[in-house]
C-alpha cells in the first residue's frame, strides 16, 4: 500500500486511512470471474440465437461479436471484472452483465456488427457539459473558452436534451461542465425522472461533492461517479487544477461516492513527466489502495486552455500508457488493480468511436461535438433536427487517431 501515512502537503496534512471508504470496489478473478464469464457469454449466445435463428448466420455474427470485444478490450479475454454492490462490471460506462441493461447493449452491439428488428441504442455515451460555472482553473480545461460566461442552458433546456437522447437510445449519460456538481439538484431530478431509460454518471473535480449530496445521486439512481485526480502529489494536483484543497475535495467526493455503492472511477490526465511507467504503477497502486474500481487514463490535447501548446505524448509515453494499460488489466502482479480505462488504445487501432458513432460530447451552449477533445461542432442537441445533425457529425468521421500508428 502507499500512502498509509499522511500525504503531507503544504496548505495540510491529509491522513488516507481518514479518507478512504470501507465499501471497497474490489476486482474479481481467477475461477469467480469464469464463472460469471462463462455465464454471460451463454446469455450472450441466446441473444444471437433468438434474434439471428440461422447457424450460418449465428456463428458468424458470434465470432464478430467475440473479434469486436477483443478489439476495444485489447486482449484476447475478459481478466477482470469489479464487483460493486454484488454487481459485476467490466468497463466503465459498460451496464454490470447482470443487468437487463447489458442485454440490451449487447443488442446494441449486434445492431451494429448486422442489422436486425429488435430495439438497439444509437449512441452508447453521451457527454452533457450543463453548465459554464466552475470555481477551478485547470492547466487541461478543455471547456476553457467558455468557462464562467454566463449560463446558456436553462433548465427545460437540459430536460430537453436528455429526452432528446433518449428518444434516439443513448445508454449512458455522462453530465459534466464546468463543474456539474453546481447544478446536482436539476441532476438528481433528471436522473429520477429517467434512471430506467439509461444510466446516468457524473464527471466531477470533487467540488461540491459532499456526502449528503451523494446520497441523493444515489438515491435518485445515479449509476457512477468519475473524479478527476491528476497527480499524485497534493499540491502538484492542486497546482494543476488551480485551487487548493482540490485534491482533499477529490479524495472525500471518491470516499461519498463509494460510501453510497456508486461505481467509483478515478480519471488522470497524464502528461509528458507523467507518462512513465514508474509514474503510471505508482498512480495504480495509489488507486488500489483507495478501493476504486476504474481508473481512466487521458492524454492531453491542444484544446481549450492547451490551445495551441505542445502537450501530445510522443511514442515512447504513448508507449508507456499502453504498457500500463495492458500490463494493469492482464498481468497476474495486478490481480487486486482497478481497471484501466485507456480510450487511445483502442481508437488508434479501430478508430473513433466519438464523432456520433458511438459517442458524442455537448458542449455548454448544448452544440454537439465529436469529443470533449475534438472541437468540431456540428448542430445542436435543441434543435428538432438534432438527429440530423448526429448524422452528419457522425459522416464527418474524425481522423484525430490515425497519426502515431502504434501497433
Ligand atoms: S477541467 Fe473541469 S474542473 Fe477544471 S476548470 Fe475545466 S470545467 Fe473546471
Amino acid at each position: 500500500m502507499v500512502h498509509s501515512t499522511p500525504i503531507q502537503t503544504t496548505q495540510q496534512e491529509i491522513c488516507l486511512d481518514d479518507i478512504r471508504s470501507d465499501k471497497r470496489q474490489l476486482p474479481v478473478t481467477g475461477r469467480a470471474k469464469k464463472r460469471l464469464h462463462r455465464r454471460r457469454l451463454l446469455k450472450n449466445a441466446w441473444i444471437v440465437v433468438q434474434l439471428y435463428k440461422w447457424p450460418w448466420r449465428i456463428l458468424r455474427v458470434l465470432n464478430q461479436l467475440r473479434l469486436r470485444r477483443n478489439a476495444l478490450a485489447g486482449a484476447a479475454n475478459v481478466h477482470k471484472l469489479v464487483c460493486v454492490e454484488g454487481q459485476h462490471l467490466w468497463r466503465l460506462h459498460l451496464p454490470p452483465w447482470e443487468s437487463p441493461k447489458f442485454d440490451r447493449f449487447v443488442h446494441s452491439e449486434l445492431q451494429r456488427i448486422q442489422a436486425h428488428d429488435s430495439h438497439a441504442d444509437r449512441l452508447a455515451l453521451a457527454h452533457l457539459a450543463i453548465t459554464k460555472k466552475c470555481p477551478l482553473r485547470c492547466e487541461h480545461c478543455f471547456e476553457w473558452d467558455n468557462l464562467n460566461k454566463p449560463e446558456a442552458l436553462t433548465t427545460s433546456d437540459i430536460d430537453t436534451m436528455v429526452d432528446n437522447l433518449l428518444s434516439v437510445g443513448t445508454a449512458n449519460i455522462a453530465f459534466s461542465g464546468g463543474e456539474p456538481m453546481l447544478r446536482v439538484h436539476e441532476i438528481v431530478n433528471t436522473v429520477r425522472r429517467c434512471r430506467d431509460e439509461s444510466q446516468f454518471w457524473v464527471l466531477t473535480s470533487g467540488f461540491n461533492f459532499t456526502a449528503a449530496h451523494a446520497k441523493s445521486l444515489k438515491e435518485a439512481g445515479l449509476m457512477g461517479v468519475v473524479v478527476s485526480i491528476d497527480d499524485l502529489s497534493p499540491d502538484k494536483h492542486d497546482a494543476f487544477r488551480g485551487k487548493p484543497g482540490s485534491f482533499k475535495d477529490a479524495l472525500e467526493a471518491v470516499k461519498h461516492a463509494m460510501d453510497q455503492g456508486l461505481v467509483t472511477a478515478i480519471s488522470t490526465c497524464v502528461t509528458r513527466d507523467k507518462a512513465n511507467l514508474q509514474y503510471l504503477r505508482a498512480f495504480m497502486d495509489f488507486a488500489k489502495d483507495l478501493g476504486v474500481g476504474f481508473v481512466q487514463l487521458l492524454e492531453p490535447k491542444p484544446v481549450g486552455h492547451y490551445a495551441l501548446q505542445d502537450v501530445l505524448l510522443r511514442e515512447p509515453e504513448l508507449r508507456a500508457m499502453e504498457e500500463c494499460f495492458l500490463s494493469c488489466n492482464a498481468d497476474d502482479a495486478y490481480r487486486e488493480h482497478p481497471i484501466v480505462i485507456y480510450h487511445g488504445y483502442y481508437q488508434r487501432r479501430v478508430g473513433c468511436l466519438a464523432a456520433g458513432n458511438l459517442g458524442v460530447y455537448v458542449d455548454t451552449n448544448g452544440d454537439f461535438m465529436s469529443c470533449p477533445f475534438c472541437h468540431k461542432k456540428n448542430g445542436s442537441l435543441l434543435s428538432s433536427d438534432f438527429e440530423q445533425s448526429l448524422n452528419d457529425l457522425e459522416a464527418m468521421g474524425c481522423d484525430s487517431y490515425g497519426q502515431f500508428g502504434l501497433s
